[in-house]
């Protein structure tokens, strides 16, 4: 049975009526076409709502959502769960701090994930805050473990990440923080296309870089920039720099 009140202290009716509002949000922004995209919401230990297989993101109610156990088996709902619900187990897996998961297919993030076009850092101030270090995942076949396992060396140091010729998965600890970051990452990779057919992209100074970092400690926010904690993190953001600054 689904406990009364999540990790969040939400009540489940209040859990199912964030997901179909963040559905709508992904439905009207264009970042999932047709049954594109799924959202998922921890409800406690064993216990994760999500969204149903074949259903617009733009139109559910919240008795069209699903419960599955930490392995994805289906525990209730009418509808059958998303097949890409590995995903988001194996991220909330990775990171017991993260309550909620998005994926969706925003064309301007989802143009760079099929270029295979490193995102650059040190651009744009909100980026570095709120998104920091933005990895691209190996391509998979989605539906499966192997697709889901593809963003397990990420998931620990970032809050979105992009899958290769796919699209983008964000999290965090309400749904609408998860969705924020997808929406904040399609934003700034429309800014980067819009710049590239101007001119160039200027990039910030390291210590301009870096006082953006200081704020971000500030206001508690952790980077593996901060800690040295992650080389595979780093070298796909520095590999991202250099490719962007050649063209
Ligand atoms: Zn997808």
């Amino acid at each position: 049975m689904a406990t009364n009140k999540a990790p969040t202290g939400k009540p489940l009716a209040n859990l199912k009526e964030e997901i179909c509002e963040i559905g709508r949000r992904l439905y009207a922004k264009g970042f999932a076409a047709g049954n594109d995209g799924n959202i998922s919401y921890r409800l406690g230990p064993n216990e994760v709502l999500c969204t149903p297989t074949m259903i617009s993101k733009g139109f559910m109610k919240p008795s069209d959502l699903c419960i599955v156990d930490m392995d994805g088996n289906q525990i209730s709902g009418s509808r059958k769960r998303t097949s890409e619900i590995l995903l988001h187990l194996t991220i909330m897996k990775e990171r017991p701090d993260v309550n909620a998961v998005v994926h969706c297919h925003p064309p301007h993030a989802t143009a760079f994930a099929i270029a295979r076009e490193p995102i650059p850092q040190s651009v744009l101030p909100e980026v570095e805050i709120f998104l920091g270090i933005i990895p691209i995942a190996r391509y998979a076949t989605p539906g499966n473990q192997k697709f889901a396992d593809t963003v397990k060396p990420f998931a620990k140091d970032s809050s979105v990440i992009i899958l290769a010729n796919h699209g983008t998965v964000s999290f965090g600890e309400s749904v609408e923080k998860a969705y924020w970051w997808t929406e904040i990452l399609d934003a700034y990779c429309r800014m980067l296309m819009l710049a590239k057919g101007i001119g160039r992209v200027s990039y910030l100074t390291k210590t301009e870089t870096q006082e953006l970092l200081d704020l971000k400690a500030k206001w508690g926010y952790t980077d593996p920039r901060l800690t040295g904690a992650s080389t595979s993190s780093k070298k796909t953001a520095a590999r991202g720099k250099t490719r962007t600054r050649r063209r």
